[in-house]
C-alpha cells in the first residue's frame, strides 16, 4: 500500500512538472524573440554587453566609445553650426531601458554646412558624460541623422536646481509603464529643453547603448539643463539607473568652441 501511495504521488509530481513546464516555455516564446540578444543594465548591464551578441562586440573592443570624461580640450574653430529647433507634436515611448520622445520632422542642427535631422530625445538618470570626474543626475540626448545615415548626438547634462518649466509641461504625459509609442497631445519645442548658453564640445564617439556603433558626431553642451530634484527623481521613479558608464578615450582630441 505505502509503494501504490508513493508511486501515485511520484506520477502526479512529474505530471506537474510537465505541465509546469510546459506554461514556461510557451510564457517565454511569446515575451521575447529568441533571435533578439537582450540587454540591460542590471543583470545584462554594460560590463557584459559585449559577450551578449558577436554584433556588440566592439561595446568591448572599440577604441573611440562614449560616453568620456570630458576634463582636458583643445580649443579649436569648430567652424559654423546652430541649432534649428521648431515646435511639433511627439509621440513618447517607455521601452524600458528610457523614455523616448520622436519628434515630427521640421527641426535640425546644421555643423559645418551638414544638416542633421532631430529624431528623437531620450533620458539618462545619471549622466553617462561627466565633466573633469564629476557625474550629473542625468543628461538628455538628442538623436539626428543626415540624409546619408551619420549620427550627430547633443548632449546636455542636467543640474538640480529650480523646476524647469519645459520638463514641468511633458513630465505627467509620460508613460509610465513600458509599451508601444504614444501620441502626446501638446506641443513642444525641443529648443527649450536646452540650456541657454550653447558652447559645446565636440569629439567622435559612438552610441552609449548596444551596439555600441562607432562614427557618431558627439556634441555636448558645456552649460547644464537646471531641473529640480523632484522632476530627476520622477524621471528616475520611470527608468531606474540607465547610464554606462564612461569609456577610455584612447588619445581623442575633446575640441571645443
Ligand atoms: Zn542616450
Amino acid at each position: 500500500m505505502f509503494i501504490l501511495k508513493k508511486a501515485f504521488f511520484t506520477i502526479w509530481a512529474v505530471l506537474a512538472m510537465i505541465l509546469v513546464g510546459g506554461c514556461d516555455s510557451s510564457d517565454t516564446q511569446q515575451d521575447s524573440d529568441p533571435e533578439e540578444p537582450v540587454w540591460d543594465y542590471a543583470d545584462k548591464g554594460p560590463a557584459r554587453w559585449a559577450n551578449i551578441a558577436s554584433e556588440w562586440a566592439i561595446c568591448g573592443s572599440g577604441m573611440r566609445q562614449s560616453p568620456i570624461d570630458i576634463s582636458v580640450t583643445t580649443e579649436v574653430d569648430i567652424g559654423a553650426w546652430a541649432f534649428k529647433y521648431g515646435s511639433s507634436k511627439m509621440r513618447a515611448q517607455n521601452d524600458s531601458k528610457t523614455i523616448h520622445l520622436f519628434v515630427d520632422t521640421g527641426s535640425s542642427i546644421a555643423v559645418n554646412e551638414k544638416t542633421f535631422i532631430l529624431k528623437e530625445i531620450h533620458f539618462h538618470t545619471t549622466s553617462e558624460h561627466t565633466f573633469n570626474g564629476v557625474v550629473s543626475p542625468g543628461e538628455i540626448h538628442f538623436v539626428h541623422e543626415s540624409s546619408d545615415g551619420e549620427v550627430a548626438y547633443v548632449a546636455a547634462l542636467v543640474q538640480v536646481g529650480n523646476e524647469n518649466k519645459a520638463i514641468a509641461t511633458i513630465l505627467s504625459e509620460l508613460p509610465a509603464e513600458p509599451g508601444d509609442p504614444i501620441e502626446v497631445d501638446l506641443f513642444f519645442n525641443a529648443f527649450d529643453f536646452l540650456p541657454e548658453s550653447k558652447t559645446f564640445y565636440r569629439y567622435d564617439g559612438s552610441l552609449t547603448t548596444p551596439a555600441c556603433t562607432e562614427g557618431v558626431t558627439w556634441i555636448v553642451l558645456q552649460n547644464q539643463l537646471i531641473m529640480s530634484s523632484t522632476q530627476i527623481n520622477g524621471l528616475r521613479g520611470i527608468m531606474g539607473l540607465n547610464f554606462r558608464p564612461v569609456q577610455p578615450l584612447n588619445g581623442r582630441t575633446i575640441s571645443q568652441n
